[in-house]
């Protein structure tokens, strides 16, 4: 019988699997027989959260995150953190880095099943029963964190799910001479209505190899998805530029899904939920990794003081875990996240076209804001994050709109600062 099984080897299951395994008898399960190849975006405040991973190991992390393009229509918003400082943070190669965090999870003496999909999960007072395509294993305390793959194993134990979004990605490769001739920024964030109503359009850069895709509406069909990453590869023209002398293939392109909005309880006797899973990731930019890493850490702050004390895992004892994801990270950073959706993803195209150029502006024209920004990306405790610095960039934004936008969006945006 194992301490604890841990359902995914995502960011939050392999860095929750990793600090655990110093304290508890622990299997970490996953479905895949191999991790998936991701570049993505690794802010700097995500850093506290990862203890002793070398982060000037440039196999895992290829490049420093210096510059953002907020790309619009007219005018480019440029985040450049040559400004102020240092850099933003890391472009991470994900599957070498959650690679490395089993690693250190073997050697504390973990145990991992790849290839291995979770069926069914049983409970009974005084234990789990984790049922896999291949075998059956016990354990004390079940983790999931599966992210937004599949539902089923959540809902069964009686936990709700989140909103979920379709999106779409895929890698380009290049000699490492014609990216850097074509990418002078490392993160390029970018919202056209045409292209999705819900999210962006993005590159994230690495190497000798990008990441591109977008994020779209909830029941996109892949076919749509893939169509039009197609078309705007081909033939978007504010994108030309960027793709100058680069191939790609739609055979590799990957459908996905991206969940956001959390459930309302991440706890119940014997079972936590973590990251993706639970919803955990913001509304607007959907950056994931800051809350599997968090959720990994309040997870095992929570358990290790259960360990310590001898005592069961009880709905009551695991509640600090849920109390921890509230207090630090639902009601403050993640307020932004739920007022930016609300202002820039928008039904109606004129108006978010309109929000989201007026944004590029301001942020051209405004140092104030791009310190605020590049410091958003720095902090070293981000449960501390202070929501003044947004409500005061959507005074901003909403002075600088046309003036009959502001008559018709006064509205919007007294709602959107209601949303702190
Ligand atoms: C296109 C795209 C780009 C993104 N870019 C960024 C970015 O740059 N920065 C950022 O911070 N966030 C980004 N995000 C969000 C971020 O990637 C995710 O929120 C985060 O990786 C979720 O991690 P997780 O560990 O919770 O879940 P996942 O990474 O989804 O891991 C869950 C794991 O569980 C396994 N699993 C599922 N069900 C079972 C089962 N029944 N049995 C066994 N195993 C199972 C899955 O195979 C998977 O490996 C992006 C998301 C998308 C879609």
């Amino acid at each position: 019988m194992y301490d604890i099984i841990i359902i995914g080897a995502g960011i939050s299951g392999a860095s929750f699997a990793r600090k655990i395994s110093k304290y508890a008898k622990t299997l970490l399960i996953e479905s895949k027989k191999e991790l998936d190849v991701k570049t993505n975006i690794f802010p700097e405040h995500n850093n506290p959260y990862l203890k002793n991973i070398n982060l000037n190991n440039d196999e895992i992390f290829p490049k420093e995150h210096i510059k953002t393009n907020y790309l619009g229509k007219k005018v480019n918003g440029i985040i450049d953190s040559k400004e102020f400082g240092n850099s933003l943070g890391k472009i991470v190669y994900t599957e070498i880095l959650i690679d490395s965090l089993i690693k250190d999870f073997l050697d504390n003496g973990g145990n991992i099943k790849f290839n291995e999909k979770v069926k069914l999960v049983n409970r009974t007072t005084n234990k789990m029963e984790v049922i896999t395509s291949k075998n059956i294993y016990y354990c004390k305390l079940l983790i999931i964190a599966t992210g937004s793959s599949d539902f089923k194993l959540q809902r069964s134990l009686g936990f709700s799910v989140p909103d979920t979004f379709s999106g779409i990605f895929t890698h380009i490769y290049g000699d490492e001479d014609i990216i850097n001739e074509n990418f002078d920024f490392s993160y390029l964030f970018h919202l056209n209505p045409q292209i999705s109503n819900n999210g962006p359009f993005f590159f994230n850069v690495g190497k000798r190899r990008i990441s591109t895709g977008f994020l779209g509406n909830i029941d996109e069909s892949e076919e749509s998805l893939r169509k039009k990453l197609n078309r705007i590869l081909e033939n978007y023209k504010p994108i030309e530029p960027y793709l100058r002398n680069l191939k790609w293939s739609n055979s590799s392109f990957i459908t996905c899904k991206i969940s956001k909005h959390p459930i309302n309880n991440f706890s119940q006797d014997r079972v936590l939920v973590l990251g993706e899973a639970a919803g955990l990731v913001t509304a607007f930019f959907y950056e994931g990794f800051l809350s599997g890493l968090l959720s990994a850490e309040f997870a095992m702050k929570t358990i290790k003081s259960i360990i310590d004390n001898d005592h069961d895992f009880s709905k009551m004892e695991l509640e600090y875990y849920d109390k921890k994801i509230n207090k630090n990270l639902l009601e403050n950073y993640y307020k932004n996240g739920l007022a930016c959706e609300y202002l820039f993803y928008n039904p109606n195209s004129k108006v978010m076209n309109v929000i989201w150029d007026t944004y590029t502006k301001l942020i051209k024209e405004n140092k104030r804001l791009r310190k605020e920004i590049c410091e958003a990306y720095w902090l070293q405790d981000i449960t501390s994050y202070d929501t003044n610095r947004d409500k005061w960039a959507g005074e901003q934004l909403f002075k600088k709109l046309p003036t009959v936008s502001k008559i018709t969006l006064g509205p919007k945006f007294i709602k959107a600062l209601m949303k702190f």
